[in-house]
């Protein structure tokens, strides 16, 4: 953080807005209206409008002590695009809601504007608006993006049927390994200030969890492969929470299958550090913002070797359950437990 203090109680609601907000450049063809006025105003033409919002709170979502203000304002821009891109949309506006107390400087809202300003560049979307107030109980930020889809490829939960292929992008566990590490980390620092944090060699699982990406780039590429998935969620709870919601809102079950996670080598080689099990991270770790999507069978061809995305199970008969199939041909329940079960797991 820098050392300058620029109190914004000096600066009024007005000053810092401007100060936050000034210079940015609009970009999308489709906003009428950016920020300076009572509302924004944008207009999707010929396509459905997508809209979604996400509440992040200190201490609850984030600690300030060893997440970067310019990695939080990205995170915040990106976990919305991440839910556009899940509806099969891309993402265009986004307005950000500020809480802060006046223990933030000028100095460090800048930094975290610095970072949803680079989401907003690197995802070609325009920072059209938001409301600032303070708060007494810690930074909050709110995010809600605005997109849009042309409506015959709009995907929801709900449209899974029996057979289709349960696909999904990336890899899976590095986002909660990754905030292994910072807690492990802090408290080291918190026993003995003068240790430095050991986080050489864990750049992937860090970047994972401090600075994740929406797959927008899997939207344009199931469009070029001419692929409409039947249902898709983004993986913010983890793989069994998430795939849990598909089958409940489709109806259907669903066979998984355990050697077919696609996991990264440094999550193996972590996962082991910290005692836990590879597979359980990969379903039950959560913040991973990769995409999780079923298929038709006569699409498969279409997705098959493809490096960014994987074939991990599909989805079956209601009445045959919702169940992990473990290497030796076991069937497990699949449960949600999100975290829960990576606390009782580590010894
Ligand atoms: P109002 O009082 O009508 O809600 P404000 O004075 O709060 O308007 O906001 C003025 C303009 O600045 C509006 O366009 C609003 O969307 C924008 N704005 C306010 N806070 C933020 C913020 N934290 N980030 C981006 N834009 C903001
Ligand atoms: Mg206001």
């Amino acid at each position: 953080m820098s050392e300058d203090f620029t109190s914004i109680d000096k600066l009024g609601e007005f000053g810092l807005i401007q100060a936050l907000t000034e210079k940015i450049p609009l970009q999308k063809a489709s906003t009428v209206l950016g920020i300076g006025d009572d509302a924004a105003a944008f207009e999707h033409l010929l396509e459905l409008s997508l809209c979604s919002s996400d509440l992040l709170v200190e201490g609850v979502h984030f600690d300030l002590t060893y997440v970067p203000p310019q990695h939080l304002g990205y995170k915040a821009a990106v976990v919305n695009f991440s839910d556009i891109a899940a509806m099969n949309g891309r993402p265009s506006q986004l307005l950000i809601n500020l809480g802060i107390s006046n223990r933030f400087g000028l100095e460090y809202l800048q930094e975290l504007y610095r970072g949803i300003k680079l989401a907003c560049e690197v995802y070609e979307v325009d920072l059209v608006g938001g409301d600032t107030t303070s708060s007494f109980s810690g930074l909050l930020i709110s995010g809600t993006a605005i997109g849009s889809v042309p409506s015959e490829r709009l995907v929801k939960r709900s449209g899974a049927k029996p057979n289709d292929l349960v696909v999904v992008s990336g890899d899976l566990g590095g986002a909660y390994l990754g905030l292994q590490i910072l807690q492990r980390e802090k408290s080291v620092f918190e026993a003995d200030p003068d240790m430095q944090p050991q986080l050489a060699g864990n750049e992937y699982v860090l970047q994972r969890q401090l600075r994740p990406e929406a797959r927008t780039d899997v939207v344009e590429l199931l469009e070029s492969l001419d692929v409409i998935p039947t249902s898709m969620i983004d993986l913010s709870d983890g793989l069994s929470s998430d795939l849990l919601h598909l089958c409940e809102a489709s109806k259907t079950g669903v066979h998984l299958y355990e050697e077919k996670l696609p996991i990264d080598d440094q999550v193996f080689e972590l996962a082991e550090t910290f005692s836990l099990n590879a597979s359980t991270v990969a379903l039950n770790g959560g913040e991973d913002y990769e995409l999780l999507f079923t298929i038709d069978l006569k699409d498969h061809d279409k997705i098959k070797g493809h490096p960014h995305l994987s074939v991990i199970g599909h989805m079956t008969d209601l009445e045959e359950g919702r169940h992990l199939i473990t290497p030796d041909g076991n069937r497990l329940a699949l449960q949600a437990q999100g975290w829960n079960s990576l606390l009782k797991q580590q010894k």
